[in-house]
């Protein structure tokens, strides 16, 4: 059976683009990897933030738009978004986030202890400790090394239909079930990093789709061939999948699962560095092929922005 190695990338919708910036940069110390436009709305930015390299399994994007009217979090949707620190820094980040004004709360699911905060737009993010992943080598203000942000965790889904939401990652993804505890159940991934899933099996509210929600989480497919296995597979089954869509750092297919969730399944390769190398990433606005003649028209209408150190942050 096909299996992804887990979570590839998540995309979300916020209001604010160098707010946006100030927070995962900023104050979650996340490179910015790709300053780009959404290939389906040029008039709007794409930022893409991860670990030093860029790698699947660490990459947050989000659609900075100021008109966008806001979301509510809920079923049908992603709601934790879950980040993994170094075993001991838990105790950093507390600190850190204090300086920076952002109120936290903690919980323990599954023997673990996390702590739980909002980003200015309203996502719910996570801080998880574990000794899996590997350390992340990007260093921003006073953030280090060793308590660094290695990428995601994994994420807490909402479903409409919980059971039909695990049928999909087990039967469809290959993710496999390792328990139950206080209403989530849990599934990971062979992979150490994106790997930690979880299905909030209580009822919530229907999500609306709009500024400070998830617009859709992207599983992990080795190459090519594994994208166009998993394209028949969803054929097949009837979930409808739109065709293969060129997303230049990526191949990718989007369908939405019974439980009302977006999902997209995204090749590894070509990856970040196929258009500006690795000590240059996020540096430049770079657009597809298909756009560049478009350039000088879409830089004067996007807003200026740039990753900056916070006041008081060394
Ligand atoms: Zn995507």
């Amino acid at each position: 059976m096909q299996k992804t190695t887990g979570i590839h990338h998540i995309t979300a919708m916020v209001n604010d683009a160098q707010r946006n910036i100030d927070f995962y940069a900023g104050v979650l110390g996340l490179r910015l990897i790709k300053k780009t436009i959404n290939f389906d709305r040029p008039e709007v930015y794409h930022l893409y933030f991860g670990n030093e390299r860029g790698e699947p399994g660490t990459v947050i994007t989000f659609f900075p738009w100021a008109k966008q009217l806001k979301g509510r979090i809920g079923t049908g949707q992603v709601g934790v978004i879950s980040f993994v620190i170094p075993v001991g820094s838990l105790p950093f980040w507390e600190h850190r986030l204090q300086k920076f004004g952002v109120e936290f709360q903690h919980s323990e699911r599954f023997d673990e202890r996390t702590i739980l905060f909002n980003d200015p737009d309203g996502l719910q993010l996570e801080l998880v400790e574990r000794h899996e992943g590997t350390k992340n080598s990007w260093t921003f203000g006073g953030i280090q090394i060793e308590n660094a942000i290695k990428g995601f965790g994994g994420a807490t889904l909402i479903s409409a239909q919980p059971s039909k939401t695990a049928d999909v990652l087990e039967n469809i993804l290959g993710l496999e079930c390792i328990g139950d505890e206080e209403g989530f159940l849990r599934f990971r991934t062979e992979e150490n990093i994106g790997n930690i899933i979880d299905i909030k099996l209580s009822p919530s509210v229907r999500g609306l789709m709009g500024a400070g929600t998830v617009h859709h989480i992207a599983w992990r497919a080795k190459d090519e061939g594994d994208l166009l296995r998993w394209e028949s597979l969803l054929k097949e089954k009837e979930f409808y999948p739109t065709e293969i869509r060129d997303r230049n750092y990526f191949k990718a297919v989007y369908f939405h699962e019974q439980g009302g969730i977006l999902f997209e399944i995204a090749t590894d390769p070509p990856g970040f560095s196929v258009d500006e190398p690795i000590d240059e990433l996020g540096t430049k606005l770079m657009l597809p092929s298909w756009l560049e003649s478009k350039r000088q028209e879409l830089e004067e209408h996007l807003p200026s922005i740039e990753v900056r150190n916070l006041e008081g942050d060394k």
